[in-house]
């Protein structure tokens, strides 16, 4: 079973990882799709978790991975059709996750509308850092994001950017699907994805809730 570290002590068993798409404008914008209209997800698997210090591996069947820097969510407490008003009483924690993407397998996937399961969850896809109690976190919605690729920023963004916020996802999410303590929101990632290979050093961080620091195999 996958775990992340919380900063101080203690370790969350991870559930399932679901991971919000085209959740800032531009990003969407550079991805040449529109934004959404609803907060649309898909599910990463836990088994595709690493942790700080961790590598990253480019599978044989991708040529162009990518980097995405989000904003992890942590539920610590079971949501099933929660409304916006009571989402937040359900986070425990909060941390930096880098949703990796096998873009070629998922631009394939696109045009044969399949689903992006595989292009998301080799293993090794999910760089997470250790959680930071949600009670050091006071608003989620005012943090600055960023992504550094061997020194160099390629992503830098806030999470006041993003189109629908923590409660807004949390509400639509358990709407479909019940919530656990352990699962995992990714938030969505601002503009600046690229490709990442082997050697290269990511470092990834959220303002308030710390960093992280992975290379590539
Ligand atoms: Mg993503």
């Amino acid at each position: 079973m996958a775990s992340i570290h919380v900063a101080g002590g203690g370790e969350i068993q991870v559930g399932k990882i679901v991971c919000l798409l085209r959740n800032y404008r531009a990003h969407a914008a550079e991805m040449k799709s529109a934004p959404p209209k609803e907060p649309y997800f898909f599910l990463k698997p836990s088994t595709s978790i690493i942790h700080d210090g961790g590598r990253i591996a480019i599978p044989p069947h991708s040529k162009n991975v990518h980097h995405e820097v989000e904003l992890a969510v942590v539920i610590g407490k079971v949501a099933k059709g929660v409304s916006k008003a009571s989402a937040m009483e359900h986070v425990s924690a909060y941390a930096i996750l880098i949703d990796v993407t096998a873009r070629d397998v998922q631009d394939e996937a696109k045009n044969d509308r399949r689903p992006w399961a595989a292009a998301k969850g080799f293993d090794t896809f999910c760089p997470i850092s250790d959680a930071v109690s949600a009670a050091k976190v006071p608003d989620p919605h005012n943090l600055g994001i960023w992504l550094k690729v061997n020194g160099e920023f390629r992503q830098r963004g806030s999470t006041s950017q993003m189109i629908f916020d923590v409660p807004t996802i949390i509400e639509y999410v358990s709407g479909i699907m019940t919530l656990e303590p352990g699962d995992v929101i990714a938030t969505g990632t601002p503009e600046g994805v690229g490709p990442i290979a082997s050697g290269d050093v990511v470092e990834a961080g959220v303002d308030g809730v710390g960093a992280l620091k992975v290379s590539v195999a």
